[in-house]
């Protein structure tokens, strides 16, 4: 009999068989000490998103599985990409289950970020949402900071009972799974193994916390408004930051236009001259143009001058506009995924575009 090999990723069976479907990959990587499967294999390699992805069904099962235990959730979002990461629809499903909200990566906001400020953000943003956490903490998974903070959070509110991860993929999971298993694993060798979600094709990864409790990491859920479905590997990687953003400040006019590369555009169109800060990749090039040249100069510089992307040829859906008038001082219009730019004051009329099916939105500004 044939082995049964799980993915050290995502837990889920792998075969060698049927290249669409969950758990593949070729024979010869069966050979590797460490199996995963192809999903997660260019995910983490090429920060690439392959069609197959958890069927609505099989999301709806696995969330609705954990309603019915009595579990503390740990619920991890992206901070630089908040809506792009957050999961919907949670609330109903985890029933009378506490939620605790971890915001990752803030290693990437400038130092100078409020931190206070950003929770009470996170948590109007999760009311609006439909979510009501237990608490908000921020942390760097990558960095280890605030590690022990969340860890201790999840001793608490716990409180003896099991434990799920749950998170879109690229949050920082896997991340944040190892440095605890690092910093809190009583011995080397914990025992990690798999346990399968009833009805489905998908497996929880099982690490014990101690002798009665279990932490149980999820699959990542494929978001699909995220900026990398839309983008190449190469391009993803010039836009999302690796390291604390330098904010870049803009004076602008009225009738004034930003790129952000071929990827975004924000038009300041009314409101006196004003700053506005932008909160993006370090790597991303911002261009300046007026307004009335902006369409002529992204149609002949899309994928030239305004990249990424690095090719005239790579398609990305067209721009859709999205319009603001700013009543409040400082508000952030945010790009799903690429960052977002803070207007100055209030007072303004602005428009936004970004490739049709990526998010646009207001928000206070969180800095
Ligand atoms: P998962 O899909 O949720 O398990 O996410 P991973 O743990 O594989 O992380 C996804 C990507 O985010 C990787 O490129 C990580 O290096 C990066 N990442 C994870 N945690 C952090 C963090 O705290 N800060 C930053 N800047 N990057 C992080």
């Amino acid at each position: 009999m044939q082995e049964q090999y799980t993915c050290a990723g995502c837990g889920v069976p792998i075969q060698t068989e049927d290249k669409q479907a969950l758990g593949y990959v070729p024979k010869a990587a069966l050979e590797r000490d460490v199996i995963i499967c192809q999903r997660c294999f260019r995910l983490k390699h090429y920060n690439e998103v392959p069609d197959i992805s958890l069927s609505d069904e099989d999301f709806l099962k696995l969330l609705s599985q954990i309603g019915q235990t009595e579990a503390l959730v740990v619920k991890i979002v992206d901070i630089f990409d908040f809506n792009g990461s957050w999961v919907p629809g949670m609330q109903r499903f985890v029933g009378r289950n506490n939620i605790l909200l971890v915001g990752n990566k803030v290693d990437l906001l400038p130092k100078s970020t409020n931190e206070s400020k950003l929770k009470n953000w996170m948590r109007q943003s999760s009311k609006e949402l439909g979510l009501k956490p237990i608490d908000v903490m921020l942390m760097s998974a990558e960095k280890g900071i605030g590690i022990s903070d969340v860890a201790n959070a999840i001793d608490q509110y716990s409180d003896g009972k099991d434990v799920y991860i749950v998170g879109s993929t690229n949050v920082g999971k896997s991340t944040f799974i190892n440095q605890l298993i690092k910093q809190f694993g009583e011995d080397d060798d914990i025992a990690i193994t798999t346990s399968q979600f009833l009805g489905t094709t998908l497996n929880f990864i099982d690490i014990p916390l101690n002798e009665d409790q279990t932490l149980y990491d999820t699959p990542g859920i494929i978001n699909s408004h995220q900026i990398a479905h839309f983008i190449s590997p190469e391009d993803y990687k010039k836009v999302v930051p690796r390291k604390e953003i330098k904010p870049k400040v803009f004076q602008l006019n009225e009738e004034q236009t930003l790129f952000l590369g071929g990827l975004a555009r924000f038009d300041y169109l009314s409101g006196g001259r004003r700053s506005v800060v932008c909160y993006v990749s370090n790597e991303l090039y911002i261009h300046r143009t007026k307004h009335e040249n902006a369409d002529q100069l992204y149609r002949s510089q899309y994928g030239k001058l305004l990249s990424p992307p690095n090719d005239p040829n790579d398609e990305c859906p067209a721009l859709e506009r999205h319009e603001f008038v700013i009543k409040e001082n400082d508000m952030d219009i945010v790009f799903s995924g690429l960052g977002w730019i803070t207007v100055k004051g209030a007072g303004a009329k602005v428009q936004a575009f970004a490739p049709k099916g990526v998010g646009v939105m207001i928000r206070p500004s969180i800095i």
